[in-house]
């Protein structure tokens, strides 16, 4: 992997949730060639493991876990396994989030007759895909730090970094539940970043706008390949015309990770959206 720039985190020990991901595997391999001992958690373990492996492969320390970002034991008991096999956490990036179709509805905007015919309105919206999909991207950072940020406490140089989105800054049509989460996301980075200051605990967050994973490819691809209505829309409010790649994350990922760059900054989000949250669409 061809890194921005080069960094040194040989010895510390970076946990990173929803590794199994397209964003946040790329963020995991980028750590390890920047010399860190990688503890990549998710769900799901196959897609854990076969990134670990993919680290290992090329040289790094990467270690798959199996975690559920929602629950307290299951993130207690991987965090012993961390601590036992590569130590304690050093920087903690809180990557697993996604929305649900339960927490979609169909439409941009309500229409009156939507309630004659058979679509799925706001009113329909069921309330445990909203819980599923607030608390996926809410709860699922808010656990995972009180868990792995008790290891920075005393130490220096320690740091979290949350994936926040777009939609934190003004919300995207159907995805309220997703939209109201990330916006979350981006208020807790700052109530965290001031209550662990005295600390030395930098906290900070990326924005990222539009990247094709697998939590939004439903919404921007048909299943024959071709492009969604909403896919034209977003690139025309992309000044840059395009969708970013997951490497283009990683500069800003170490910058903000790094203690001499950015050891004044903390409880920023970062947008990296080719001009997304820039531009009012005239
Ligand atoms: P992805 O679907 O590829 O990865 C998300 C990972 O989280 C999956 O591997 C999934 O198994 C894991 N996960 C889901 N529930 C979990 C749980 N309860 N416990 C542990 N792991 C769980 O999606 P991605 O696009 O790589 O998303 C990474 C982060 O970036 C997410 O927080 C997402 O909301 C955010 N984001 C993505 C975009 C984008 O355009 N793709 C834009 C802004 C923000």
């Amino acid at each position: 992997m061809k890194l921005p720039f080069q960094m040194d985190l040989t010895g510390k020990v970076a946990v990173v949730t929803g590794a199994g991901g397209v964003l946040c595997s790329s963020m995991a391999q980028a750590l390890a060639e920047c010399g860190a001992k990688v503890a990549l958690l998710d769900l799901n373990e196959e897609s854990a493991n076969q990134n670990a492996q993919k680290i290992q492969a090329e040289g790094g320390i990467a270690k798959g876990y199996q975690a559920n970002v929602l629950d307290k034991d299951s993130l207690k008991a991987t965090h012993e396994k961390v601590l036992k096999e590569l130590g304690p956490c050093d920087i903690l990036i809180n990557g697993a989030g996604g929305n649900h179709p339960r927490a979609t509805t169909e439409r941009e905007y309500f229409a009156a007759e939507d309630l004659q015919e058979d679509v799925k309105t706001f009113f329909d919206l069921e309330q445990n895909g909203v819980e599923f999909v607030f608390n996926l991207n809410f709860i699922g950072t808010l656990l995972p730090t009180q868990e792995f940020s008790r290891d920075m406490v005393g130490r220096e140089g320690c740091n979290i970094l949350n994936i926040s989105s777009m939609n934190a800054y003004t919300p995207l049509t159907k995805i309220p539940a997703y939209s109201a989460a990330k916006a979350s996301v981006s208020n807790f980075t700052q109530w965290l970043a001031v209550h662990f200051a005295g600390e030395g605990i930098r906290v900070n967050a990326l924005a990222p706008g539009f990247f094709v994973t697998g939590q939004n490819e439903r919404l921007l691809y048909h299943e024959d390949g071709s492009p969604t209505e909403r896919t034209g829309k977003i690139l025309r409010a992309t000044p840059m015309k395009r969708f970013g790649t997951a490497e283009e994350l990683l500069g800003s990922m170490l910058f903000l990770l790094n203690n001499d760059a950015a050891g004044f900054i903390t409880g920023v989000s970062l947008p990296i959206d080719g001009g997304f949250s820039a531009y009012s669409g005239v």
